[in-house]
């Protein structure tokens, strides 16, 4: 059999990616290999393919019981023969393995470093008894001390060549610094190895940041898009994510904590809960995550700033690995940076802190960020890409500047006046010429003092903090930290340089890069019944039976028949076998009842799909495209659900609602409670509508986009405006 027949046929996918068969090549050549991907990439494919062509056995090193579990459940469902030794097992169940294993039964067996180098541990002879093929090493940057992960029972695994000295070993990371990268080829001895590094973009995930304010409210915002998906929201500290997920809850999420100090069984128990889709949203401190391996995490939120880029995009990384649209979001507030730099320090070791409190830097730049964020994290991994991915906060807005030389020069001055001695919040008052006893007197008799009244609070901060993202102010790194010139400065408080500041900033109307197929969202729910039935029936997480993208094709393609139905992503010959006809027969009949065809002839591979999808001109279709909106509303669908189904935004598909409301054809109420249209309209009327952007800015995080467009709507149709 060949790589490609065995990838149909036991993993049920028509086409390798990234470079993953380069690398299988190798393997079957017997040659060692470093792979470098980023999570979701398929890294687990690489071994467990050779491991189902080889004769023999592939021992799999991985750190994480709960990973083997779900690795194993999975490798099983495709009729791979796989299994794991670790200390949850009772004894019998080890005897059981062991007999397996001596009649060369299993595939794969998975262990933890502990156990193959432990004291007593008889393990290592048993294993030297046995046809050993293949050795993969999982999340092999925890060998180094540099990774964000360090776990110093990896070290041991440099003895695997020795013990093994014939078998070509995998060690397979998402972690890419090159410190790491040559702690891991030095510390496992590797035979001339051969690096693979794969391209650590991940397109489906959109990256998000945003500035921190009330933060629970802004995340509501957010998930208030989202309720039906499953997520993970990180945060610093145990007791905020306990706190975090009973706010959740009382606000009616499915939300659990998760965290190193809970016991075990619930640890265990939220785990599983959230695998099975049972609970949706896992507020977690960064132990969580490692390891899962759930494919349809539709988003990953940083209430706070992690410590470094390679850890923030590990924990982004976990949405989004069924390849459907997911999205990153941080809450980024300069005080948390300020936090973490106390941690960042190494007692007794100056080296290792300054190479935290540089990543940490790397971090906040990130975040402070005035460009592409793709591109600022490919780079960070030594990997070129262009500057407009259309798919992070920057490229999603328009931008348009204006010369605010004399805005600048207001607010240097300021800093200049006040002796570079206040944080911005001061610097603010003052400008506008606040009446506050905070102010001190002697501030108020400045010339300086009120010179920026015409300008509202929420702008100057905003210019604040550009002024100081494009290098005019700098915030200091003390505990209250306080605005100060910088080289820069000169320049313009004598006149001899211009700034451009941001006008405003219009909401994102693009849409997502990735294409979402129009599929039957009735029959997907059926689907996913199923999928739910099988699973507990089986007792494993039901994207182990087959992913959301699985049952999205289904849904789309609408096969008729098995030979049809194998065409579709994930179906492998015994998935097809054991499943099949379970999930044709519903597909049928919706067909039937609805007068629909299989549509299979349109799947293409993604990679043309997605060539053909580049961004449409809209102005021509955007009656009919409000229209099917409208449509799907009327017929009792929710924003967020008609958004997922149309590939487009939610905020897309409140403005074309709010067509409907200018016509007169839908109530505002239906969209806005009407207690909030006051509040609205009076900013409107002194506003104007020209921009929402500043509309929003001024009625804060409790008022959302849609609403704003929707009531603009009506007091058009009302001739109020
Ligand atoms: P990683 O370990 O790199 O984070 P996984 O090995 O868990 O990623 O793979 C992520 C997902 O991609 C899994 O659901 C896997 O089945 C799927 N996958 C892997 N290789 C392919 C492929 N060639 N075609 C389609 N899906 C794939
Ligand atoms: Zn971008």
């Amino acid at each position: 059999m060949t790589p490609i027949q065995a990838l149909q046929k036991y993993f049920g996918y028509s086409a390798f990616r990234h470079q993953q068969e380069a690398i299988i090549q190798h393997i079957l050549d017997k040659k060692d290999v470093l792979t470098l991907m980023p999570t979701g990439g398929g890294k687990s494919l690489c071994y467990q393919l050779p491991a189902v062509l080889l004769d023999g056995l592939t021992i799999v090193i991985s750190p994480l019981i709960a990973l083997m579990k779900d690795q194993v459940d999975a490798l099983n469902v495709n009729g791979i023969p796989a299994a794991f030794i670790n200390s949850s097992q009772s004894t019998q169940e080890q005897i059981e393995i062991s007999t397996r294993l001596k009649n060369n039964q299993i595939k794969l067996l998975y262990l933890a470093p502990e156990r193959l180098f432990g004291k007593e541990s008889k393990l290592m002879d048993f294993l030297k008894s046995l046809p050993v093929t293949l050795i993969a090493i999982d999340e092999a940057h925890c060998i180094s001390h540099w990774g964000h992960d360090f776990r110093p029972e990896y070290l041991m695994l440099a003895g695997l060549k020795t013990e093994f000295p014939n078998v070509p070993v995998i060690a397979l990371t998402a972690t890419a610094d090159k410190l790491t990268k040559k702690d891991i080829l030095e510390k496992l001895n590797l035979k001339d190895p051969e690096v693979f590094i794969s391209s650590f973009n991940r397109e489906n995930i959109t990256y998000r940041v945003i500035p921190k304010r009330n933060s629970f409210n802004q995340l509501l915002a957010f998930l208030d898009e989202r309720k039906e998906d499953s997520g993970i929201i990180y945060c610093l500290s145990r007791k905020s994510t306990e706190s975090l997920a009973a706010d959740l809850k009382e606000e009616g999420f499915l939300a659990e904590a998760y965290h190193a100090g809970l016991q075990n069984d619930v640890k265990a128990r939220t785990q599983e809960a959230f695998l099975r889709d049972e609970v949706r949203i896992i507020v977690a401190t960064i132990a969580f995550g490692m390891g899962i391996n759930k494919s349809n995490v539709r988003y990953v939120v940083h209430m706070d700033l992690p410590k470094n880029i390679e850890g923030y995009y590990q924990e982004t990384g976990r949405a989004g690995r069924d390849g459907l649209p997911s999205d990153a979001m941080l809450l980024f507030s300069p005080g948390d940076a300020i936090k973490l730099k106390q941690f960042a320090m190494v007692e007794d070791n100056p080296d290792q802190s300054r190479i935290m409190l540089k990543k940490l830097d790397d971090m906040v730049n990130y975040c402070q960020l005035h460009a592409c964020r793709r591109q600022f994290l490919l780079k960070y991994f030594d990997e070129d890409f262009p500057a407009n991915c259309g798919s992070c906060d920057f490229c999603l807005t328009e931008f348009t500047k204006f010369d605010a030389t004399l805005i600048a020069q207001k607010a240097l001055s300021a800093v200049s006046r006040l002796k570079e001695r206040f944080g911005g919040a001061y610097v603010v008052d003052f400008l506008r010429g606040s009446r506050s006893e905070k102010i001190r007197e002697e501030h108020k008799q400045l010339k300086t003092y009120g010179i920026g009244a015409d300008i509202s609070k929420p702008e100057w901060q905003r210019y604040l903090r550009e002024l100081t993202a494009m290098g005019y102010l700098q915030v200091t790194d003390d505990m209250y930290p306080v605005l100060k010139l910088t080289k820069k400065s000169e320049a313009v408080l004598k006149g001899l340089e211009k700034v451009e500041l941001v006008a405003s900033q219009t909401i994102e109307e693009h849409q997502p890069a990735t294409e979402a197929l129009p599929f039957e969202a009735a029959l997907l729910n059926e689907l996913r019944n199923i999928r739910r039935d099988i699973a507990q029936h089986e007792n494993v997480p039901p994207y182990i039976i087959l992913s959301d993208a699985s049952l999205q094709e289904m849904a789309t393609y609408l096969p008729q028949s098995l030979d049809e139905l194998r065409l579709i992503s994930g179906f492998g010959d015994i998935k097809l076998a054991r499943y099949g006809r379970e999930f044709l027969l519903p597909v049928k009949n919706y067909s039937a009842k609805n007068g629909l065809s299989s549509k299979i002839t349109h799947k293409v591979p993604k990679r043309e799909r997605k060539a053909k999808t580049e961004r449409t001109a809209s102005s021509g279709r955007s009656s009919d495209t409000a229209k099917e909106s409208f449509t799907l509303y009327r017929a009792g669908k929710p924003i967020s659900e008609i958004a997922t189904q149309r590939g487009l935004a939610p905020t897309t598909i409140e403005g074309h609602l709010s067509f409907y409301i200018y016509k007169g054809e839908m109530e505002v109420t239906e969209l806005v409670k009407q207690e909030k249209i006051p509040a609205i309209k009076d900013i409107v009327e002194s506003y104007g509508a020209e921009k929402l952007a500043p509309i929003k800015e001024v009625l804060g995080d409790d008022y959302s986009y849609g609403e704003i467009k929707a009531v603009v709507a009506w007091m058009r149709k009302n001739g109020d405006i």
